[in-house]
């Protein structure tokens, strides 16, 4: 996994989700890399630029949140706060989009308690994004219209 500039995904149809490189340093901190480390999770903050999304910041663990090996739940308040922090600071621009946790394995894929989740959680009318970070890669997948559809990675000159 680059851990060193920003990574970009496609899904099908040419839409296109940019995850930053601050955003990016700072969710690899919470890889799950030992055998004791929790889950972690927090929400995604992005900017729509039609029908894409750059990511430019996140919430991350904090208190309240409940955390085990294989589970996380984001109850801290914290996240809600980032979220509001971020939409007065940038006139509205910067926006809930999504969410984000960690899972004890390399290359991770959604569990099937992650699918209902987001089925039941992650409501909007818009296009959302849920990214799902492994020890070696990310997983990252839109939501829209109910439907999710992962995306790839791709290089910016493709
Ligand atoms: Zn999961």
């Amino acid at each position: 996994m680059k851990t060193v500039s920003e990574l970009v995904f496609k899904d099908k149809d040419g839409k296109i989700v940019v995850i930053l490189e601050h955003v990016l340093n700072i969710m690899l901190n919470y890889r799950q890399l030992t055998p004791t480390s929790f889950e972690a999770a927090g929400v995604l903050i992005g900017e729509r630029r039609g029908p894409h999304l750059v990511i430019c910041d996140l919430s991350v663990p904090g208190i309240g949140d409940i955390r085990s090996r294989y589970q996380v739940n984001r109850k801290g308040k914290h996240h809600q706060k980032k979220v509001v922090e971020c939409f007065y600071s940038s006139n509205g621009f910067q926006q809930y989009v999504g969410e984000w946790h960690t899972h004890p394995e390399d290359y991770p894929s959604p569990s099937f308690l992650d699918k209902q989740s987001w089925r039941d959680n992650l409501v909007a009318d818009i296009p959302m994004v849920t990214i799902i970070l492994g020890r070696k890669a990310l997983w990252v997948a839109r939501k829209e219209n109910n439907k999710i559809r992962e995306m790839r990675e791709v290089s910016l000159s493709e």
